[in-house]
Order: C-alpha cells, then structure tokens, then sequence
C-alpha cells in the first residue's frame, strides 16, 4: 500500500505545515504503519479560522439555491467516489468494507435530506404585533464553525456537521481523528471537483491543541464534536470561558432488553449485527444484554452459539464478519476490561481474546466476540463505556427492573427492547431515560431525515444532529421589530394629506 503524508486543507489548497511534528498512521487489519499525520501547530489552526472567516461574507451572502447545489454536487461526486471513499475507511479506521460502503450511503442520505435547508431555513413573520408595528424572525448563519470528529465514523460524523454548517451559509473548519484521516484526504479532493469556494471547508489535523486555539478566536462562533464525554466536557468548558456555542455528543453504554415474549430470531440477528458491527465500536452498539428469568438460559445458549460463528480477519476480506478494533492501546483496553470483568466475579462464556487471524493479519488490533454472563450492574464492565466487541448479559426481573438500571446510567445514547407485547412497547418507549429508543432493531440510529443524539452524559448540552435539528446549532433566529412610519406628508392609512392628488385620468379613446 502506498505510504500516505496527510495534509492539511486550507483555503481549497492541500499544505503541508512546516512546524508540524507526525505521528505514524496504521492499518489496524495487519498492524502496518501506512502513513504518517501531522499534529498541526496553532499557527496552523489559525490560518484555517482564517480562511474559514475570509471565505464567510460572499459564502453567507450567496443565494441559498446555489449554496444547496453544491451540497447536490458533492452528493454525486461521493457516489461517483464511494469505493475509493469506502476502502479509506476500511483502511485506517479498519472499518469491514461492506460496513464501510454503507457509512459512505447514509452519508449521501444525509445530503439528501440537507438539501432541504431553503424549507428548514424559511423564517417566521408576525404582523402587526403593535399598531404599525411588524414582527419578523429570519434564520440567518453565524460565521466559522469547528468540528471534531472521533475514529469510528469518519464518514457520517463529516456528515451530521458540514452539510448543515455550511449550506446554512457558515463557514467550517474540521479536525477528523487522527486514528481515521483518510476519508477526509478524498473528501477535500472533491471540495474542488465540485468548485466549493475557497475556505468555506478547511481540515487540520492535530493534538487538542488545534481545537483550543479555536476557542479565543472571535470569528469562532461555536464548536461541534462526536467524542468521548471526557473531550465533550473539556470542549464545552473550552467554549463556555468566552461564551461560544458548543455542540458535543459524547460516549454511550446502550442496554438491549429481551422479554420472555421476543422473537428470539429476530434477537439473535440484530444481537450479532448491534454487539460486534464495527467491533462493537459504534455509540448504539448494544453492551448489556438484560434478559427475564424465563428466557435467561436459552437466550444466552443462542447468543453464544450465534457469537462463535462471527469470523474475524482483515476489515477488507469481504468473506468476514468483523474486522479489528481501532489500534493496539483500544486492544489492551478491551483485554484489561476482560481481566476486570473476570476478577469482579463475572462468568466468561466466550473469551474473544487473541482469535485465530490469518498470517498476514497476525500483527492486526483483533479481539473476537467476547460474552460474560451473570453480571450484576454494579460491576465495572457493565457501567463503562468498553467500545469493543464485550457484551455483559444481566438478568433482569422484570421490565421496571432495567428501566430503573437504565435510568441510574451514567449515558443515555439509545436502548432497545425485543417484545410484542404493545404494553411492553409503549412503557419502554415513554420510560427509557435515554435519547434514542428501539423496538426489535438492534442499532436504534435514526434516520437521516430525524434527529440524532442522547442524554446525561451522551450529549453534552441541547442541540442533536440530523433532521430538523440539524440546522439549529449553525443558526440563529434573528427577530425583527419593524415600525413602518408613513413618510412626511402620508397619513397613516396612506393618503397623501396635501390634498394634492395625482390625478390617473382615464380617458376613453
Ligand atoms: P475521543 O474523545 O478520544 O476523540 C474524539 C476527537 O476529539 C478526536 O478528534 C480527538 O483528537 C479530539 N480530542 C481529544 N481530546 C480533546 C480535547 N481535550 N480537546 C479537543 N479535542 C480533543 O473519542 P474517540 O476515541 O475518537 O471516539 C470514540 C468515542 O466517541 C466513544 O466514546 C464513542 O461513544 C463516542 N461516539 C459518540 C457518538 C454519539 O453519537 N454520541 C458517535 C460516535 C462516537
């Protein structure tokens, strides 16, 4: 593979940054070192806010059905792309490549429903609020945003930010992860296929350092990540000390509840594609599976049975189910959770450690599907967050039971219940203290055209990503108040009070 130098992308030119240090990029799949990535200095961040800024005003003031037919170009041109798009996210994010074409899909669906901003963007009017007094409410862009992506969606996470930052008519600056670059190194080349002005998009690759610089820039009107709550906290206190907009969807630990009344069938196939797509890498991946007595014994037979055949090899094999885990610290975390887990006295059924991988992938970051069954919930590995292919089966004694579980977790991202009971349904879907709830699906991620995100420690602050949210964290609605005086000389019902009227003659021919 060809050893990459990742770049920077400011104002529509790729740059190199002459005091940047880098940092070695791998191939999670076989451990390789495949590129190299540049921890940018401040400097650097700042000409970014700056050519975010200078690119603002004719960006802002362009009519807004040009500003969404960019987003309709950019829409082809990652159709046009999306292999190449898909093999740079199985590659660095190790991401399984058919995983990795579906990421590169929903975020054309994205698009599709941004496209929508000129009707999410109409504004308000109300008149006369007062005698002679009108009310108007447009939604008007704010200037320079910055994004911050994490690893495991390079792709969608591009997707929920710029789209509405920018067709709103702001302008962006984006830091994507250092483990997962090189969906953004394509994704600037076709910035310029489709023309995008100049500075209206510009990357930077860095340490926290590249984002902090963001926050005394008065350009910067807000910061948006998708992160782990600790970086969600240190943004939104990073932004808060000069009073700037903070969008922040952190970490999550999503609970799957089987009731005696599931379809199992229908658990087992969305159990495996929710604990181990993306190697259980993913913020609605199911972590605790909680299930009644009556069921107990014979959904984690079937669990486990089901777990055993997922393969695991390289994220470009299209013959496996599960590729690695990000890098080789995420793969020491995840043992060290196994280890805990193991010490706090709960049963391992299935010990994904060390899975057989072919030759080449010998050197690659895998750990298998791993099942710990009779975890009670005040064990280490069912209250944080692991972020790998671990799920802690709990017994549960009835659906009160694990709404009160869920409601003592410290995230709130998603949950989902297998039932057929309406009853059942309906009390999850009112009483599940979190964001995101799901009946008989595993991955309860909503659609494109709805809103995304949790609660408690998942979402750091109000704004979600997606539908008609998607707007709201890049706009302000401004209001305006509009006393309409009759020029000198009009009366207020609009007769001119000179008694000099302009005569329209209507003369018959
Ligand atoms: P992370 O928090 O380590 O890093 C995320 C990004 O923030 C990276 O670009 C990183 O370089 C940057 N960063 C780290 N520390 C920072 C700081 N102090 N200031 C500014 N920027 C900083 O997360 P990760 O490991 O890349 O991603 C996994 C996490 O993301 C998990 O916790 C997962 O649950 C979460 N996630 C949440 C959602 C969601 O919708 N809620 C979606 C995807 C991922």
């Amino acid at each position: 593979m060809e050893f990459t130098r990742v770049k920077n992308f400011i104002n529509g030119e790729w740059v190199e940054d002459p005091n940047a240090t880098y940092i070695p990029l791998h191939n999670p799949s076989t451990g390789e070192v495949i590129g190299e990535v540049p921890m940018s200095s401040t400097e650097a961040s700042i000409d970014a806010v700056k050519a975010a800024d200078a690119a603002y005003p004719a960006w802002k003031n362009l009519s807004i059905g040009k500003r969404v037919g960019y987003l309709f170009a950019m829409r082809q041109a990652m159709l046009d792309h999306q292999e190449e798009l898909a093999v740079a996210i199985a590659t660095d994010q190790a991401k399984h490549i058919s995983e990795a074409r579906g990421e590169v899909m929903r975020v054309v669906q994205i698009f599709e429903a941004a496209c929508s901003i000129p009707t999410l963007m109409q504004g308000e009017t109300l008149s006369p609020i007062a005698n002679g007094i009108n009310g108007r409410v447009t939604k008007e862009p704010l200037g320079v945003f910055g994004g911050v992506a994490p690893f495991n969606f390079p792709a969608l996470v591009f997707g929920w930010f710029i789209p509405y930052a920018i067709g709103t008519g702001n302008t962006f600056v984006y830091k994507p992860s250092n483990e997962s670059p090189l969906f953004m190194q394509v994704i600037g080349d076709i910035f310029n296929e489709v023309g995008l002005p100049k500075g209206v998009v510009n990357i930077i690759h860095g340490d926290p350092n590249v984002v902090e610089a963001w926050y005394d820039r008065p350009e910067v009107a807000g910061v948006c990540l998708v992160g782990s709550s600790p970086t969600a906290k240190a943004i939104a206190q990073g932004c808060g000390k000069n009073g700037k907009r903070s969008m922040l969807l952190g970490g999550a630990k999503n609970f799957l509840v089987v009731m005696e009344d599931a379809n199992l069938d229908v658990f087992i196939e969305n159990f495996i594609h929710s604990a181990y797509g993306s190697a259980g890498q993913r913020c609605l991946a199911g972590s605790i599976i909680a299930v009644v007595p009556e069921i107990y014994d014979e959904c984690v037979e079937r669990m486990v049975e089901a777990s055993k055949k997922v393969t695991v090899g390289d994220a470009m094999n299209p013959d496996i189910y599960m590729g690695p885990v990000i890098s080789k610290a995420a793969k020491e975390r995840i043992e060290k959770y196994i280890e805990l887990g193991i010490e706090g006295g709960s049963k391992l059924v299935l010990d994904g450690r060390n899975p057989e991988v072919p030759e080449k992938n010998k050197a690659g970051y895998f750990v298998g599907p791993t099942i710990f069954t009779d975890v009670t919930p005040c064990r280490t590995i069912a209250k944080e967050e692991i972020f790998g292919p671990v799920v802690s089966v709990m017994k549960i004694d009835d659906l009160n039971d694990v709404l009160g579980l869920i409601k003592e977790q410290q995230f709130g991202n998603g949950a989902c219940i297998f039932t057929q009971n309406q009853y059942y349904t309906e009390k999850f879907i009112s009483d599940a203290n979190v964001g995101m709830v799901g009946v008989n699906v595993g991955v309860c991620a909503p659609h494109p055209y709805l809103p995304f995100g949790g609660i408690k420690d998942s979402l750091v602050g109000t704004n979600k990503v997606q539908g008609k949210d998607g707007i709201e964290f890049f706009i302000q609605n401004k209001v305006a108040t509009i006393r309409v005086a009759p020029p000198e000389g009009v009366a207020e019902c609009g007769t001119r009070v000179d008694g000099d009227k302009s005569v329209r003659s209507c003369v018959a021919e």
